[in-house]
């Protein structure tokens, strides 16, 4: 086991993968394997390593002047996360996380009531109410989860959250079934430069319509009896914002891809395929993809419980194939 390492590319006998170049803390290492190699640097991390290692798109690896093991040019493509916008109501009553995370004393009482009693604001998530609805009648099963979080965020960088100086709530639409197809592409034969991500999101006729119906919705949410009574104005996108134009630019603006990507290896038989129904990457042998990027499309729930599902049944597949 070699932790705090970061592999830099497979080595390959032919189309066979032997091998791997990692670098560790006290320098760089090679590895070879008795049988084979799993692969699971995640949606990002997995089709950047094909790539570095030469199994991918031909085209992109020769311009980049790495040796083409195996063309596979759906390596990296069919990108693929959920997307969501939000919309933030300043409420009069000091009762979110907002006025917890503003006051020290409240992070105190907060603290103790959790210690002592085990209930309060600290026992939960900041998502305190959910649904799954159909942006389509029409639809069979829901394409939008909509959350409503007890805070509200002034920014958000790499470096924190900084919630707004005032009690507020969230309500994000999150539209679960995008049809827009992104890539991970690396720009160099270098490990530690970042490869390219590019998400497509808002691109087709359903992927607006879906969003603009949640982000509709979730305005109606607020205007509801149950709500009206503490709401003292939607501050963000704020009421200016009314057409159907006017929502899709806030959400180019302000929409975000929602930590879910999936798809870069995709599973299959068809000539974008990368891994076949059990995991083996087409056309090399000793070597498997189990991550999330094997999703040939995103499902419409959280991946962490399906990307974990997907270790367990690599793990159980590669036991029957050693029997
Ligand atoms: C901020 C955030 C919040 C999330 N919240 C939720 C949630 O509430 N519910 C939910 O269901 N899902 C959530 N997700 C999504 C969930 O975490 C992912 O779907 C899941 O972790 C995907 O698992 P994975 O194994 O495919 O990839 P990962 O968990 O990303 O694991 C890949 C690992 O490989 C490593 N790696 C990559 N390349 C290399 C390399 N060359 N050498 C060595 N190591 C490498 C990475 O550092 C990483 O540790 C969230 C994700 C984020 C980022």
């Amino acid at each position: 086991m070699s932790t705090e390492s970061h592999a830099q590319r497979l080595i390959f006998e032919g189309t066979r993968a032997v091998g791997v170049e990692y670098t560790t803390p006290q320098g760089r290492r090679t590895a070879r394997a008795a049988k084979e190699f799993i692969v699971f640097g995640g949606a990002f991390g997995s089709p950047q390593l094909l790539q570095l290692s030469g199994v991918g798109p031909a085209d992109l690896l020769r311009d980049l002047g790495i040796e083409v093991v195996r063309d596979i040019p759906g390596v990296g493509e069919n990108l693929q996360d959920h997307f969501n916008s939000y919309l933030s109501y300043r409420v009069n009553q000091p009762i979110t996380l907002n006025d917890i995370g503003n006051s020290t004393t409240r992070q105190i009482l907060a603290g103790i009531r959790y210690v002592f009693t085990r209930t309060g604001p600290l026992t939960g998530t900041g998502i305190y109410a959910g649904a799954f609805v159909r942006s389509d009648q029409r639809l069979e099963n829901p394409d939008l989860q909509i959350n409503m979080s007890m805070w509200s965020t002034e920014s958000r960088t790499r470096s924190g959250i900084v919630p707004h100086p005032f009690p507020a709530f969230t309500l994000s639409p999150v539209h679960l079934r995008p049809e827009g197809r992104g890539f991970v592409r690396i720009k160099t034969p270098n490990a530690s430069d970042q490869p390219a991500i590019r998400f497509d999101q808002l691109r087709t006729e359903y992927d607006k319509s879906a969003i603009l119906y949640g982000l509709h919705l979730c305005r109606r949410i607020a205007a509801q009896p149950a709500l009206k009574p503490y709401v003292v104005e939607e501050i963000l996108p704020g009421p200016a914002v009314q057409s159907d134009d006017d929502w899709l630019e806030d959400t180019r603006q302000r929409g975000v891809a929602n930590f879910h990507p999936v798809g870069t290896c995709r599973m299959g038989h068809g000539m974008d395929a990368v891994v076949d129904p059990r995991l083996r990457v087409h056309g090399i042998a000793g070597l498997r993809v189990a991550d999330a990027s094997i999703m040939p499309s995103i499902i419409a729930g959280n991946t962490n419980a399906p990307s974990i599902m997907i270790g367990e049944k690599c793990a159980a597949m590669i036991l029957e194939d050693a029997a």
